[in-house]
This record gives structure tokens, C-alpha cells and sequence, in this order.
């Protein structure tokens, strides 16, 4: 993580990112996508969401699925195979034991972020663990990126920022 990844996070949060480890993924164009954040915060607070969504034409990809109400469909599409709620918890765990390497933190041990395992409550959660893993790690987080009007693989960064 550069200077620079500082920088262009701090430009699309609005704000300075708080406890973050590494870029977890990016753009095509290099641009942070994910970040992977702290399980406790420099502040002390404890933060679940280890994967982070931070890019801003992916999180308003995400808002809009969920403003269409894709999260029912994605929930009933998972629990319609039994192969997705399998998968769907062993993401669970893959999200904790990443995490757990960065500190146990008792307070959000045990729970991941999105709604894993059995529910789907957040797609940027979901796709920024997806962004991270790799496909065919979280089913739901692929799904609602294959449904997305945004794609890794095209850059939308603002043009000042993209390299
Ligand atoms: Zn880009």
C-alpha cells in the first residue's frame, strides 16, 4: 500500500481510512477497489467488515441492486441449492479466518459481515469479499457482481485519479 493508495482511499471515503492493512483489491487501473480493515480499529472500536468496499462506482453498483431489491432473490437463489448454502457458509468461515490473522477480537467473534452465513443483509460486504477472493469463493457476493452495472475489469474511476 502505497502513499498514494492513501491518498485516492481518502478521496473516495470522504474521508481518512481508519485501521487499514492492505489493498484487499483493485481497478484495473490499479486504484484501491477493497481495503482489508483492522478487526479492532485504532480507536478501539471493533469493525466486522474486514473487507471493505471503497470504490465509489462499485458501492453505487451495490446501493443500486439493493434499492431494486435483489437481496431476496439472491437469499432465495442461495437457499434453493444446497450446493450455494454450503458454499455460502464456508465463505463464512474463509471471511473469519482471514481476519483472525490481524487479532481475535471477542466482540465480533463468530460474526462475519453481510448477513454470512445464512442471510443476505449487505451486497457492497458481500462483493468487496468476493472482489478479495477471487471468484467462486462467495456465491452471493459473484452474483450480485455478475448482476452490477459496474465490473472490475472496466475502470470508472474519475479520470484525475485513474493511472
Ligand atoms: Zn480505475
Amino acid at each position: 500500500m502505497s502513499d498514494a493508495d492513501l491518498a485516492v482511499l481518502r478521496r473516495q471515503l470522504g474521508r481518512p481510512a481508519r485501521g487499514v492493512l492492505g489493498i484487499a483489491a483493485r481497478c484495473v487501473c490499479g486504484n484501491p477497489t477493497v481495503v482489508a480493515t483492522a478487526p479492532r480499529l485504532p480507536d478501539g472500536t471493533p469493525f466486522p467488515t474486514f473487507y471493505y468496499l471503497t470504490h465509489p462506482a462499485a458501492t453505487a453498483a451495490m446501493s443500486a441492486l439493493e434499492a431494486g431489491h435483489v437481496m431476496p432473490e439472491l437469499l432465495a437463489e442461495m437457499e434453493a441449492d444446497p450446493e450455494l448454502i454450503s458454499a455460502y457458509r464456508r465463505a463464512h468461515e474463509q471471511y473469519l479466518a482471514d481476519r483472525a490473522q490481524f487479532g481475535e477480537v471477542p466482540e465480533i467473534a463468530g460474526i462475519s459481515a453481510g448477513g454470512m452465513p445464512t442471510r443476505v443483509k449487505c451486497l457492497h460486504a458481500l462483493a468487496a469479499h468476493a472482489l478479495a477472493a477471487g471468484p467462486g469463493v462467495n456465491p452471493v457476493g459473484d452474483a450480485a457482481l455478475s448482476r452490477a452495472a459496474w465490473s472490475s475489469e472496466v475502470c470508472a474511476c474519475p479520470p484525475e485519479e485513474s493511472g
